[in-house]
């Protein structure tokens, strides 16, 4: 069987209320991606943040976080987009991503969620909404138009999916040939307070895999509120990949682990179910083919 990919979530908006050891700074996320890389991640992904933990798109940060990891790992850097909900343009969704491949420092990768989600959190047990909530836009218009820059930039997208509409869309884009084959689809599931997204379930990762609209994608899951945990032994028998950290949750079930202990912690539960964690390099292999146009989805 192929072997597993890891991607390590490392802060998302978490705070460090929970787990102090969510990275804020720059220093601290290089040294953290490079702690996962160790500990067998192939892919890291970040936002910037101030040291207050507010999130920030100035370019400088992410210009000290990738060039500070490429200088001690080959790790796959897939940094976020700017995040700015509704009335943002694409091109500055995308500055910092511009800046850094103007400088000969273009990631490896970047977010292309199909799809416009509200991002609503429900307290379950008090029965009340947790803040105003958010919609999370991304009209076709805007996602055909990122994918171009991207290609241009030599950056493969992960597409992310927190629908079947959204992985339909991003079959589109494959079919379409406006994302390079194969593709690498994160199939986000939510659990907790999270109501975005398929319930963290095998059911609600089944009913992805029962509609992936091609066999040209490698996808990966994605728990938010939850660890993935208990949902391992289907990805693994599934042939899926893992994108998980303290980005999603505290992953209290370790103590108060860092990314890195995660990332061990998977990696040695992956490989007691009997599959191989891929190095970067493989990982590179696995996802990096040339853009394709007119793959044939089989
Ligand atoms: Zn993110």
């Amino acid at each position: 069987m192929n072997k597993l990919i890891i991607e390590v979530r490392m802060n998302e908006t978490a705070r460090k209320d929970a787990n102090p050891n969510v990275p804020w700074t720059p220093d601290e996320i290089v040294a953290d991606a490079v702690a996962c890389a160790e500990a067998g991640a192939a892919i890291v992904h970040f936002h910037g943040r101030n040291a207050d933990g507010s999130e920030t798109s100035d370019p400088e940060v992410y210009r000290q976080v990738v060039s500070g990891i490429r200088a001690k790992s080959d790790v796959l850097i897939h940094p976020t987009l700017g995040q700015f909900f509704g009335g943002a343009t694409p091109d500055q969704r995308m500055a910092h991503i511009k800046t850094l491949a103007e400088e000969g420092l273009a990631p490896d990768m970047a977010p292309l969620d199909t799809g416009s989600n509200n991002i609503d959190m429900f307290d379950w047990p008090a029965g009340e909404f947790i803040g105003q909530g958010a919609v999370y836009v991304n009209t076709g218009a805007n996602l055909r138009y990122m994918a171009g820059r991207m290609r241009e930039w030599g950056i493969r997208p992960q597409l992310c999916s927190w629908s079947i509409p959204n992985l339909r869309l991003a079959g589109a884009f494959l079919a379409a040939g406006l994302v390079p084959a194969p593709a690498f689809v994160t199939l986000v599931l939510s659990g907790g307070a999270g109501i975005m997204g398929h319930p963290a379930t095998e059911a609600g990762l089944r009913a992805y895999l029962d509609n992936m609209p091609g066999k040209a994608m490698q996808w990966s899951v994605l728990c938010g509120g939850q660890e993935v945990f208990d949902l391992l032994p289907m990805i693994v028998r599934e042939g899926g990949h893992v994108s998980a950290g303290l980005g999603d949750c505290p992953y209290a079930s370790l103590g108060q682990p860092t990314n890195a202990d995660i990332v061990r912690a998977i990696a040695r539960k992956v490989r007691d179910m009997g599959r191989e964690i891929a190095t970067p390099e493989e990982a590179r292999a696995m996802l990096g083919a040339e853009p394709t146009k007119h793959m044939a989805v089989a």
